[in-house]
């Protein structure tokens, strides 16, 4: 099996369609299809110039069905990688069951009201997926995604069982622009103005947004502040390890990022209730992404390196009493930017929606049903992490972690 339908032409999907053509004994034929074609046509031309290799392009809106049910068929597509926004998840899902194909994404779905990230709404086709053959994979990108593999790969080798899990994610990268989001604007902006939770003998603690915040050294990058928040992923981790006494989530800003959000928040421009303007109806939040930097354009301008890994303690695997391992990625931006012309946070994301796609497509992760990251055997995944440009080192840290 090894014909993809990749939908979306942000950076993320330019990262993942490079990734593909750099596999094509996997990768046979790509189709690359989004809202606004011109989009896949020119990450199509970068694609070609850099690896020759031709993908076909399509204009596609994911939210109609009828609509990528045709291009599936008309592909002879085995597998749909959602690439898009949160919002076309079950709309793909719906398509994928619909055209007998299997699915694979990066975030979870969210009606565009709401700002939970809560999984249940993909979950609810658990049955679907399982009774029609087909593997559905949710949040095959950094995190979620291999942060989720590297806890289930430290279960498999290293610990028995996760007591703690912290997932911590800095990008120490520069791009000289006074405010600029790293990857969609207004799902950035949605997660960080989200209050933060996190998972603590067996239920959730809630505190304001941006308020808990740790100075920590990290490796590659140097000393960052990392603010406690919400991700999905501690849903999914807390559920799926059910031992885990406490889960956080940790992601490093400026003080320049947390200026901006904080005097856009205080003046209503991260709202996602829409509001008339001009006789107009438009949401506050997606306005502003208009005006905002796109982040597919940063490639060329960030400098400097992301590290994003999970620290985890518990029972030792050899009996040797309880301990602590730190696993982790370093990626640099320029060294992106020269291989596939995409910034870090996009090239952690896509190259491992690409292997997440070629462990189904090698028919490793074809077990029926919807799964998360967390549940499906970690060793390929891995080892394609080492050899994909994401390689990943782990350390034995002297004890748990005291914030
Ligand atoms: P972008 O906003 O750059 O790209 C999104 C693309 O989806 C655009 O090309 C857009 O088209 C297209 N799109 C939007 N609506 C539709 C539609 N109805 N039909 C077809 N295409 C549509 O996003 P990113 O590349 O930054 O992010 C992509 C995904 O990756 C997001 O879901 C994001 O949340 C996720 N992500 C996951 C991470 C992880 O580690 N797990 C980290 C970072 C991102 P158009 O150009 O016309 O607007």
């Amino acid at each position: 099996m090894g014909k993809v339908l990749v939908v979306g032409a942000g950076g993320v999907a330019s990262v993942a369609a490079h990734k593909m053509a750099m596999n094509p004994d996997i990768f046979t034929e790509i189709t690359l299809a989004s809202r606004t074609r011109s989009k896949c046509d020119a990450i199509a031309g970068s694609v070609k110039a850099r690896t020759g290799v031709e993908i076909r392009t399509a204009g596609l809106d994911a939210m109609d069905v009828a609509a990528t049910v045709a291009l599936i068929r008309e592909t002879g597509a085995e597998l749909v990688v959602n690439l898009a926004l949160p919002y076309q998840d079950l709309a793909l899902m719906d398509a994928c069951l619909d055209a007998g194909v299997h699915y694979l994404d990066t975030a979870n779905y969210e009606p565009p009201e709401e700002a939970k990230f809560e999984y249940s709404h993909q979950w609810a086709y658990q049955e679907k997926f399982r009774q029609a053959g087909l593997t559905a994979i949710l949040g095959s990108g950094f995190d979620p995604g291999v942060t989720s593999v590297y806890a289930t790969w430290l279960k498999k080798h290293r610990l028995e069982a996760i007591r703690q899990l912290d997932v911590l994610d800095c990008n120490g990268g520069d791009n000289g622009l006074p405010f600029a989001t790293n990857f969609n604007p207004e799902i950035n902006i949605r997660e960080v103005t989200a209050p933060a939770r996190h998972w603590e003998a067996g239920g959730w603690v809630e505190s304001p947004a941006m308020t808990t915040k740790v100075r920590f050294d990290f490796p590659g990058v140097g000393e960052k502040n990392m603010y406690l928040m919400y991700h999905e992923e501690l849903e999914s981790l807390s559920t799926h390890f059910p031992e885990i006494e406490r889960a956080r989530f940790w992601m490093t800003f400026g003080d320049a990022y947390i200026n901006h959000v904080t005097v856009l928040q205080n003046v209503g421009m991260t709202g996602i209730e829409p509001v008339i303007y001009e006789g107009h109806e438009i949401v506050p939040l997606q306005f502003l992404k208009a005006v905002l930097p796109n982040p597919s354009d940063l490639g060329a301008l960030t400098k400097g390196k992301t590290c994003i890994g999970d620290i985890a303690t518990g029972p030792a695997k050899d009996g040797a009493g309880e301990k602590t391992y730190y696993i982790y990625n370093i990626c640099d931006h320029e060294e992106c930017y020269r291989e596939v012309g995409s910034q870090a946070v996009a090239y952690t994301t896509g190259v491992p929606a690409m292997i997440g796609a070629a462990m189904v497509a090698k028919g490793i992760w074809r077990e029926p049903g919807v799964w998360n990251m967390e549940q499906l055997d970690p060793d390929a995944f891995m080892d394609m992490l080492m050899t994909q440009g994401l390689p990943w080192e782990v350390h034995e840290l002297s004890g748990p972690v005291n914030f």
